[in-house]
């Protein structure tokens, strides 16, 4: 495929492009500080940990970066109103923590990138008299927790106000509501950034690599793994230092490699999403439903001029394209319609996905780290195992995780220096991206601001900016930019962890697919 590079700007020239082929080359016969196996949220992490700290580090992942659980989530950046709950009725003084934890993590995120994460208000519409003062009170604490990393003030809503936020909700037996802050972020391109933000720090990765083996010292401790590149068909043997198993849903099945004795530890279950192809959302809040007739929680947000509605939690198989069921698609429909009085209906759908949850069976009693967590480090014959937790928390969730891996392996390193990071894109120097869109169709220039941030000129550079789809703000330059310059090798990797528009529309998907597949043919 030929693209031209960026015009020259200060930030071109820092702006390399990802080629994939060197990436492997560097693999081929590595060796490393730290490999990461896995490329989700936890991997990309630990990989960003690792480098910050000056330690050689390298990633793979079987399938596409963020193409597991990470790229499948509510979107929520959040501390746990739930946990809160349970902290209060259980008087937990670690679940308060992990709640106040997570709060200072929420921020931090939004600082990163901008651009790809933005403080959110939710609505909690409330049916009972009594349940107004308890939810303004539990979501007062949360402001509390949230001290001088709190986003903006819980109040009370009246019901027309909630009409406002949502004219599609039934305010009939609301006595009212209770609104919050807390964060969204796009998660797909969000974690796209870290990877790449990890490429431009020296980082050595490749998607679409397996892991087939773990390599082992004569004491049978793990020492390197060897792995399949899955387009390319060839071998790699990467030896190291310290091997971090960070293959989320998948957890055990590298342990058992580790330690055929291990004892397996996690279950999974699924969690799917319903992307509405209407706004019932109009100003940007969204609503939280406190309780379904089974005792589940629903949310309902604005999601890139869509509505995004999940999420279910039932057991499933281990699977690397989870999908929506008829009866999960159906019982959000159900349920949503519950507190609407203009119902919304299957043919409102213009797409679903299904994310498997790694949930770890006894996380206290497994965890190595001695920390009241919900996140573990597990250790098997050498292989260290990061699971559990939540994408809130990946950067406080790969710090602990290397700092029991720096202390174990006795390896030379800085202490975690991710706190103050910010990803591509949020430079600040926004002078460049904000010319380039300036004269372009404003739904094309928020979108394209919105995921690229202050590098958006530079995808404008690699190729046209004419819409891919009437209707759609997709533009051509993106496809080119995504293969040369985000690590996309595959038509999916394009359209559901770049655009993103297969998460949000089919149709608009398979109209982009077809072109998409020329480029890469010809690639
Ligand atoms: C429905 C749902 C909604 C959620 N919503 C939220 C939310 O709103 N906010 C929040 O904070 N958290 C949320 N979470 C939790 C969050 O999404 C997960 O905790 C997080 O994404 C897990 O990331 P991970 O990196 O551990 O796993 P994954 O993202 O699944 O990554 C594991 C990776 O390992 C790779 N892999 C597996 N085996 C191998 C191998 N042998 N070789 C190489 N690679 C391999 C896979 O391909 C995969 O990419 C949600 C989870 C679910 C299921």
């Amino acid at each position: 495929m030929s693209v031209p590079n960026p015009t020259a700007t200060n930030q071109a020239a820092t702006v390399q492009p990802w080629n994939r082929d060197d990436h492997l080359d560097r693999l081929a016969e590595a060796e490393v500080d730290v490999l990461v196996i896995g490329g989700g949220a936890s991997g990309a992490g630990v990989l960003l940990d690792a480098l910050s700290r000056g330690l050689t580090a390298a990633l793979v992942d079987r399938q596409d970066f963020m193409a597991g659980t990470s790229s499948r989530s509510t979107k929520l950046i959040h501390g746990g109103v739930r946990y809160l709950e349970q902290a209060f009725k259980g008087l937990d003084y670690g679940k308060y923590q992990l709640v106040r934890e997570a709060l200072a993590e929420r921020k931090r995120m939004l600082s990163m990138a901008p651009h790809l994460a933005w403080p959110l208000t939710l609505i909690t519409p409330v049916k009972s008299l009594i349940g107004l003062p308890y939810y303004r009170f539990g979501l007062g604490l949360y402001d509390v927790l949230s001290g001088s990393q709190r986003l903006g003030k819980s109040r009370i809503e009246s019901t027309a106000e909630m009409k406002r936020a949502c004219p599609s909700l039934d305010i009939k037996p609301l006595r009212g509501g209770v609104s919050y802050m807390d964060g969204q972020f796009d998660d797909a391109r969000f974690g796209i950034a870290m990877v790449r933000s990890a490429v431009e720090q020296g980082g050595a990765v490749a998607n679409h690599v397996e892991v087939n083996e773990l390599l082992k010292h004569d004491d049978g401790t793990v020492a390197g793994a060897r792995c399949t590149d899955l387009l390319g068909k060839r071998s790699l043997t990467i030896r190291a230092k310290a091997v971090v198993n960070c293959t989320g849903p998948w957890t055990d099945t590298l342990r058992l490699q580790a330690d055929p004795d291990a004892k397996p530890l996690m279950t999974v279950s699924s969690g799917i999403h319903v992307v509405l192809n209407k706004t019932l959302l109009p100003d940007g809040r969204g609503i939280l439903i406190p309780e379904t007739d089974d005792g589940r929680v629903l949310f309902m947000l604005p999601w890139l001029g869509k509505t995004l509605v999940g999420t279910t939690d039932d057991p499933a198989e281990l699977s690397d394209q989870p999908q929506a069921s008829q009866s999960e698609v159906d019982y959000i429909i159900k349920h949503i319609n519950e507190w609407l009085d203009e119902p919304v209906s299957h043919s409102d759908i213009s797409a679903t996905f299904s994310g498997l949850r790694p949930l770890v069976s006894d996380p206290d009693e497994s965890s190595t780290s001695g920390l009241t967590r919900d996140h573990v480090v597990l250790q098997d014959k050498g292989l260290f195992s990061l699971t559990g937790g939540k994408w809130t928390t990946w950067r406080r969730m790969a710090e602990d995780c290397m700092d029991i891996v720096v202390k174990t392996k006795g390896l030379k390193a800085k202490a975690c220096q991710t706190q103050e990071l910010r990803l591509p894109g949020a430079n600040g120097d926004t002078a460049a991206a904000e010319a380039a869109l300036k004269d372009l169709p404003e739904d094309i220039a928020d979108y394209l601001w919105q995921a690229y941030g202050d590098r958006a000129h530079l995808v404008l550079a690699v190729g046209s900016p004419e819409r891919l789809v009437r209707g759609a703000p997709y533009v051509e330059a993106e496809l080119a930019w995504a293969m040369r310059y985000e690590g996309a090798c595959k038509a999916d990797d394009v359209l559901y962890r770049r655009l993103r528009v297969g998460m949000l529309d089919q149709q608009a998907a398979d109209q982009i697919g077809a072109r998409l597949q020329q480029l890469v043919n010809a690639a």
